[in-house]
């Protein structure tokens, strides 16, 4: 099998694709002189198709600032794809949507013949390491270290889905081995039970949900501790009114003009969805409008902040963020899976046949 265009779109150390990356980077400083003298025009516009475009360019090249992301190409493709579905343009993949889905297969870390490599089973995040392009090759050929890590896999598995694929050559044994094979003893991990509890002894005194027992609460734990609580269907057990309320309560008071995701620090475009999505605030007229300052008007996409670059992360994030403030013209979002509602619909129509078989 060859490795299909797509896989070209991110070969970030090819001379090449380096000169090219120069050149996007003069291109957008000159972009953001520009952009700079008109923020005081306060665009309110969303502005739709240039996002759409913004995505499709992530899929087929990438400025060189992305090189360290090399690794991670697995979840700059997953923001891209979720956000064209989010945006209703999945159309303009069209004819490039089995390439995509035999590049995301290819990556897929299988079993060798005696399974002693099963509990490192999942989706890696590139070709970074030199396995081979088909999966079975890779397989007869196993490279020392080699593994699948959570992220990937799960950017991996939601990909397939917004695509529309049936996960039919998902090795689920595999992938269920290698996840539980991160449960740790203190219950960060796939044991429903030590999960709840360790969610539970990371809720800070502030209110909000930390990265771990004792530390300082954070827009992306809340939103992870929360999500993970509503798939397990344990919101309403792990945490009584009080204690809701008060999580609601710090998840308000990180709304200053946008989100910010701790206090004291500065409001930040993808915390609209982090804590946008955990509380699903229903005020957010303010937040609309920091989302309007950090929309890169001439190449589309969102900064992190207003007058910064575009990246794919804070322009998935932001489209995420205006869904759940129901913007007109983005499709409504399964905010606890991170996808739209149809990928999810999608998702249940794959459980409900895997149940009749
Ligand atoms: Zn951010």
């Amino acid at each position: 099998m060859q490795n299909p265009n797509f896989c070209d779109y991110g070969t970030f150390n090819s001379q090449k694709v380096q000169d090219f990356g120069i050149v996007i980077k003069i291109y957008e400083d000159r972009i953001r002189l520009k952009v700079t003298s008109v923020t005081a025009m306060a665009v309110q516009e969303f502005l739709k198709q240039k996002h759409i475009k913004f995505f499709e360019r992530c899929l087929q090249i990438l400025p060189t600032r992305y090189s360290s992301l090399d690794t991670n190409r697995m979840t700059v493709a997953f923001f891209a794809l979720s956000g064209l579905d989010m945006l209703d343009a999945l159309d303009k993949i069209e004819k490039d949507k089995k390439n995509i889905i035999d590049w995301i297969y290819s990556l897929q870390l299988l079993p060798d013949d005696d399974e002693s490599n099963l509990c490192n089973c999942g989706f890696r995040g590139s070709t970074t390491i030199g396995n081979s392009f088909t999966p079975e090759e890779a397989q007869k050929n196993p490279i020392w270290l080699d593994s699948g890590h959570i992220a990937m896999t799960y950017t991996a598995l939601a990909s397939l889905l917004i695509l529309g694929d049936d996960l039919s050559k998902v090795n689920k044994k595999a992938i269920l081995a290698g996840l539980r094979q991160l449960q740790q003893k203190d219950g960060s991990g796939v044991d429903r039970d030590a999960a709840v509890k360790y969610i539970q002894q990371s809720v800070s005194y502030e209110g909000g949900i930390g990265q771990g027992p004792g530390l300082e609460a954070h827009g992306g734990s809340t939103f992870c501790g929360i999500a993970s609580l509503v798939l397990m269907n344990k919101l309403n057990e792990a945490f009584n009114n009080r204690q809701l309320n008060r999580l609601r309560q710090w998840c308000i008071c990180r709304q200053q003009t946008g989100f910010q995701g701790r206090p004291n620090k500065p409001t930040d475009t993808c915390y609209s969805f982090w804590v946008g999505a955990s509380l699903k605030l229903s005020n957010l007229e303010f937040n609309r409008g920091f989302l309007m300052e950090t929309q890169n008007i001439i190449t589309g996409g969102f900064g992190k902040w207003p007058d910064h670059n575009p990246d794919a992360l804070h322009a998935y994030f932001g489209v995420c963020g205006l869904s759940l403030l129901g913007e007109k013209d983005i499709l409504e979002m399964h905010a606890a899976l991170n996808i739209s509602q149809r990928a999810a619909d999608h998702l249940h129509q794959i459980h409900k046949s895997w149940e009749c078989n």
